[in-house]
């Protein structure tokens, strides 16, 4: 079975880019009919932050993204904590010194400065002298017990047998070592392990077949390859998954913009619509596919542009990791307006979509009228039918169209100049008397198209202004000059509240 894990360190909320890591492995998975674990990667302590882990599940729970297995769930993988593994790291790391691939280097921090000092004047590539390496296993045996400190370091004077270092995105890595730190620490002087021995053991342990993580771990690829030919084990394979940045290139940060999931989702954008846009930045183009073993073309890879309308069954039919780019990608967030548009419209076709996005959008319209009797479910969904082209986002309900929750404003300078289109107040107020006749008439039959379409006969009937009728009328009713069509007014309103706000005076 294909089997990947989303492996976040709980050091903060999720960010955009942690969250494209998760879909990216969820899309992978449900591709290739495989599930995905939920790994909490804890064992730095000075990082960690309370409530990172509930966050994480929030926002992955918001976005629809549910792991197959993690805390909570299915315990078959578990623990799901590497702090609940800690036993597991030392038992391998002790197979390590046992074989000779790795030893205990009690060197302190201070001298581990001196000598990365030197060997820098010197103008060497190393970064530790190795000169623990020659201690002898029993005099090294002899220290621990004794309860020296010490780091257990891989032996790279005892290189494996190395195959070609290949990842699913950037191909084959030439050369790959030649960046790796000399000797590397697998498990530290408390007894935790590196992220690299704790990664390489989790993801054998826990039967992974394939590590989708970020590009910001392609060095450490052949160390980890290493310590599994070390070990004797077989690795999975790797994607490297190339960073999100800013469109201008930077990198994202807080203060360019939201960057957190948790922004998103106070934002009132569509879950479907964030996966679908983080999805294709960095998927969205049409990529030269190398094959693995070579560096030549084989043949051109479609990939849908990054702003195709996806939904989430849609991307895992589509996601194929050999059209991703191997260069980091701009996250635009008017690319998001537009995807965000098209997931409501895709949304309000159904009547569960609907349900859903009523509800969410009941959050913001009661936080911005919470006075109003009309933050009714059935009401907010009239809104959004009403709305139907010029909704973004769920949470510009309350600018768009407030005259549906509360009363116009008709002092507002918008609306004055709405009202003196019709100069004469006398008109005006034969006009409101027209309209509200046909009120009247028409409670029992409030068939918004019909009840306009007699609005208009009955005023050109009293021979009064027809082409001035539609700007007063709406400044009536709503007391902005933009804003849905006028029967759909009518049809959210009603008759009492259309005659209501036709019997205000004429100012
Ligand atoms: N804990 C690592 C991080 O949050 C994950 C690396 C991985 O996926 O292997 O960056």
């Amino acid at each position: 079975m294909v089997l990947l894990r989303f492996a976040p360190s709980p050091t903060g909320p999720l960010h955009l880019g942690g969250l494209r890591m998760a879909l990216y492995n969820h899309l992978f998975a449900k591709k290739h009919g495989g599930r995905w674990i939920l790994r909490i990667e804890d064992t730095d302590s000075s990082r960690l932050v309370p409530g990172s882990v509930e966050g994480i599940q929030k926002a992955l729970d918001w976005a629809g993204l549910e792991y197959d297995y993690g805390p909570g769930r299915d315990s078959q993988y578990g623990p799901y904590f590497q702090t609940e593994r800690l036993e597991l790291y030392r038992s391998y790391a002790k197979k390590l010194l046992e074989s000779g691939h790795a030893y205990r280097c009690f060197c302190s921090a201070d001298k581990l400065t001196s000598i990365r000092e030197r060997l820098a004047r010197a103008g060497s590539n190393s970064t530790y002298d190795k000169s623990c390496v020659h201690i002898t296993d029993e005099e090294s045996a002899r220290k621990a017990r004794a309860g020296e400190k010490f780091v257990v370091r891989v032996n790279d004077s005892l290189p494996p047998s190395r195959p070609p270092a290949v990842d699913l995105v950037f191909g084959h890595l030439k050369d790959a070592h030649a960046s790796l730190s000399t000797d590397p620490v697998l498990l530290k002087s408390d007894s935790f392990p590196t992220y690299h021995l704790a990664s390489v053991v989790d993801d054998h342990e826990m039967q992974i077949t394939h590590v989708l993580r970020g590009e910001e771990w392609i060095t450490s690829f052949p160390l980890h390859l290493d310590i599994y030919a070390h070990l004797g084990l077989t690795p999975p394979k790797f994607a490297h998954i190339p960073i999100l940045l800013n469109p201008d290139g930077t990198k994202m940060s807080k203060r360019k913009g939201d960057v957190q999931v948790v922004d998103y989702m106070r934002r009132g954008w569509e879950p479907d619509a964030v996966l679908n846009w983080l999805a294709l930045a960095g998927w969205g183009v049409t990529h030269e596919e190398t094959s693995p073993e070579s560096t030549s073309r084989t043949h051109l890879k479609d990939a849908p542009d990054s702003t195709a309308v996806m939904s989430l069954p849609e991307l895992i039919k589509s996601f194929d990791i050999s059209v991703l780019t191997q260069r980091s990608s701009g996250l635009d967030v008017s690319k998001l307006e537009y995807i965000n548009k098209h997931h409501l419209a895709l949304a309000w076709a159904t009547d569960e979509g609907m349900d859903v996005l009523a509800q969410r959008a009941h959050i913001h319209v009661k936080e911005a009228f919470p006075h109003s009797q009309y933050t009714t479910i059935d009401n907010i969904k009239s809104a959004i039918r009403a709305l139907e082209g010029r909704l973004t986002n769920i949470q510009d309900i309350p600018r768009l169209a407030p005259f549906l929750f509360v009363e116009p404003d008709l002092a507002s300078d918008e609306a004055q100049k709405m009202l003196a289109v019709m100069p004469n107040v006398q008109d005006r107020s034969r006009m409101l008397q027209v309209l509200r006749d046909v009120v009247d008439t028409q409670v029992n039959d409030w068939r918004s198209d019909i009840v306009f379409s007699i609005f208009q006969e009955q005023l050109q009937a009293a021979g009064l202004p027809r082409k001035a009728f539609l700007k007063v009328l709406r400044a009536y009713l709503t007391g902005m000059k933009d804003g849905p069509p006028l029967a759909d007014i009518l049809t959210v309103l009603g008759p009492e509240r259309t005659r209501t706000r036709l019997s205000q005076s004429t100012m």
